[in-house]
């Protein structure tokens, strides 16, 4: 079929129809802003209240979140940014979980104004990977110890939904020395349910789709044509992911492009109306990307939206305390001074020794002219892992929770009673036992292996101990993939 032809037929209308209420999207634009307007100049009282309620682990309603936003007082915001490491701790524990970006194909028959793979960017050079080179990158991944990956597509025909479950299925069934991937998680198009469908059964991981910006009027400017122009066929693709039983979605928004305040609110209400209609389950994860310089892409670096660090940090903040039991994605967007401050307001997952460049794993090298934006953190995994065990961070390539079914519902309740611990923390240690024998520079196991004793004395019981200290030795002994 022809690109246009293939264009047409993607979108399906009574997809969208069917989760509208009484014909509107749950975007309520002067809900938002009428609410950020009764919140101003919140008192010390209130905010506290909102902090304790975070740390219950409950979820804050919209006037509790615009309050948090508009806190003037530095003091307060302090006690939040210690809150957003406390519910992290209590939730996650002290681990990161990390991965790496996978870009597989550019071709994108969409217009993007600030993505350097917008078809009109004359500038980016174009490739999609063939399968024996997706598997020569898979390969290199694996060599440097990664086992979780996020993939990354342009929307076009050739990299259809067809094409992904290939790709999927090559990252799952490449092996190369002591391992391979274990979790497969795909940024992508938003794809119909008949088509999510395939892809939960080639055992897709967590399905991210960012709204970029929830603004309607922003959005239809900034996404002037193609596909991506069509704003409720994309706000519902993580509905319509999780009818088709891919469980755990990730939402985002790319911050830089609208208010930011706005995109805080816009990330809540996507959470409640996920919640609302699918039994109390909302998105496994949050990202809240900032927008970067790409290659002859000047909107990227000249929008009046752009936030700086200190914004940064606050709004991460406020997302973590909205949603206390929502993984949190921190990208190597960041710089490394940025990431190493910001983890620690409450973010759970970083990617490390990132390449974005499409095929840029195995050639080892930096190619703006191939890549979507340019990233801010260029550390080897190695580094990066040295670096959070500095702060004492054990970095987790655990990946059990998927494995054993327990996802979506089942992974919320776990984590919303404060669970986690009991299964993720023994898994964390065992996956980084794992990256310490088999990948991890002198460097890097000197200044890590600390963090293995560290973690099992703060097990929660004697037999879980017990049980991961036998773990341990099998390992030691030459056993991978071991979990609870
Ligand atoms: N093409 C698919 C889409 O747009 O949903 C998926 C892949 S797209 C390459 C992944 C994400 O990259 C987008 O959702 C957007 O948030 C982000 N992105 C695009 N341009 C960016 C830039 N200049 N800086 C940072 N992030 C950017
Ligand atoms: Fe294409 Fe996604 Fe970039 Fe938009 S953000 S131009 S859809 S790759």
């Amino acid at each position: 079929v022809s690109v246009n032809e293939w264009i047409r037929n993607v979108i399906k209308p009574e997809q969208v129809e069917k989760y509208l209420n009484k014909g509107q999207d749950f975007l309520d634009e002067n809900l938002i802003k009428q609410t950020l307007l009764a919140n101003q100049q919140p008192d010390k009282e209130r905010i506290r209240e909102i902090i304790a309620k975070s740390k219950e682990l409950v979820r804050l309603d919209p006037d509790e979140t615009a309050a948090l936003l508009n806190c003037q007082d530095e003091e307060l915001w302090q006690e939040m940014y210690g809150a957003g490491l406390q519910i992290k701790q209590n939730v996650y524990g002290r681990r990161i979980v990390t991965f790496a970006p996978l870009y597989i194909s550019n071709y994108c028959v969409n217009s993007c104004v600030y993505c350097g793979f917008r078809t009109e960017n004359k500038a980016s050079r174009r490739k999609q990977l063939t399968m024996p080179e997706l598997e020569e990158e898979i390969r290199a991944l694996v060599a440097k110890g990664h086992k979780r990956l996020i993939m990354v597509y342009g929307e076009h025909p050739s990299s259809d939904v067809h094409y992904i479950a290939e790709t999927l299925k090559v990252a799952y069934s490449t092996k190369e020395g002591h391992g391979e991937i274990r979790r497969a998680n795909v940024n992508a198009a938003p794809l119909a349910v008949e088509d999510l469908e395939i892809l939960r059964d080639v055992g897709i991981g967590t399905f991210q789709v960012f709204q970029e910006t929830y603004h309607h009027q922003t959005y239809q400017k900034l996404h002037p044509r193609g596909l991506k122009a069509n704003y409720l066929w994309r706000l519902y693709a993580l509905h319509r992911a999780m009818e088709a039983g891919v469980d755990d979605v990730g939402i985002g928004a790319l911050f830089g492009l609208y208010d930011w305040k706005f995109e805080v609110m816009g990330l809540l209400l996507h959470t409640i109306d996920l919640e609302e209609k699918f039994g109390g389950v909302g998105p496994h994860t949050i990202s809240f990307p900032r927008m970067e310089p790409a290659i002859n892409t000047p909107f990227a670096e000249k929008s009046p939206y752009i936030v700086n660090d200190d914004t940064f940090k606050k709004l991460v903040t406020v997302i973590r305390l909205s949603v206390p039991y929502t993984g949190m994605i921190l990208t190597a967007r960041e710089s490394a001074r940025v990431r190493n401050d910001v983890i620690n307001v409450g973010c759970t997952q970083i990617d490390a020794g990132s390449n974005i460049g499409i095929g840029g794993y195995q050639e080892d090298s930096l190619a703006y002219d191939k890549q979507q934006f340019i990233l801010g953190d260029n550390r080897s995994l190695d580094e990066a892992i040295r670096d959070m065990a500095k702060m004492g961070y054990i970095t987790s390539f655990c990946t059990a929770d998927y494995r054993c079914g327990r996802t979506g519902g089942c992974f919320m309740g776990i984590a919303k009673k404060g669970k986690i611990h009991n299964l993720c923390m023994p898994n964390a240690i065992l996956t980084f036992k794992e990256y310490l024998l088999d990948y991890a520079s002198d460097e890097t196991r000197a200044a890590a292996d600390y963090l293995i004793n560290q973690e099992l004395a703060a097990l929660p019981s004697d037999q879980v101990r017990e049980t991961v200290i036998k773990m341990l030795d099998r390992i030691n002994q030459g056993e991978r993939d071991l979990f609870l």
